[in-house]
């Protein structure tokens, strides 16, 4: 088995879930006492979420670029980002180490290939839904074309994700307000949902919508225990 290197924090209440799922994961496929080998370098949100807000990247970058250099010089074999958003900085980490980087956009990605869907909404940060270093991604490893809600729209579902889901509350008005954004998203031709940001997930669940909704940090979970399971459970 190889070692993951998680890099996380971002926020923990999602870092938490991807610990536990890599670990499920492990177990699921190997058996009942394995568990995962896996370094985690979990990051204060509070100096990122600054950094983000100041729009000083190359201070976050730079900070997501010494992580991963911890992880390697502890004997981490892969770099996992635990967070979409700070993708954003995903070359930042790849050029300050050799490990393999496992980018959150590709499991997701193959994932809605796989069912044969091409046209998707984001649900994201506003960086994550605005910008194009994550939508580009998808679009040409892909061919999946991401819709993303209207201006009003990504004010909600970032300040939901900042104010609330990465301080660990959870509010039915705010699954209210998701809930419709993806409705309205399903008549405008949208065939699924990606929960872009890793802390969606604890808001939105498959029940409360209408489209397959394809959760970024499960995915990415999974293609993490794969990478580590490559060559034995041992
Ligand atoms: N965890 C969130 C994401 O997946 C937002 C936190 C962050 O800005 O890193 O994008």
């Amino acid at each position: 088995m190889r070692t993951i290197g998680l890099i996380g924090g971002m926020s923990w209440e999602s870092s938490l879930l991807y610990y536990q799922w890599i670990n499920r994961g492990i177990r699921d496929r190997c058996g009942p006492l394995y568990s995962a080998r896996l370094l985690l370098d979990s990051l204060n949100f509070q100096e990122i979420a600054a950094w983000q807000r100041e729009g000083d990247w190359d201070a976050a970058g730079e900070a997501l670029a010494a992580s991963a250099r911890r992880l390697e010089a502890g004997g981490a074999e892969c770099i996992v980002l635990a967070t979409n958003t700070m993708h954003k900085m995903a070359d930042a980490i790849t050029a300050a180490t050799r490990l393999p980087f496992i980018h959150i956009a590709d499991p997701t990605g193959a994932a809605i290939a796989a069912q044969g869907l091409h046209t998707v909404l984001l649900l994201g940060t506003e960086f994550t839904m605005a910008e194009n270093f994550y939508r580009d991604r998808l679009q040409q490893e892909f061919n999946v074309h991401c819709l993303v809600p209207s201006r009003a729209q990504r004010t909600d579902v970032h300040r939901i994700i900042y104010d609330e889901l990465c301080a660990g509350v959870i509010n039915e008005a705010s699954r209210e307000i998701y809930r419709a954004i993806v409705e309205e998203a399903a008549a405008n031709g949208a065939q699924g949902v990606i929960l872009g940001c890793t802390e969606i997930g604890l808001l939105l669940r498959q029940d409360d919508v209408s489209l397959p909704l394809f959760n970024t940090a499960a995915l990415h979970a999974e293609a993490a225990v794969a990478f580590a399971l490559g060559e034995s459970c041992l």
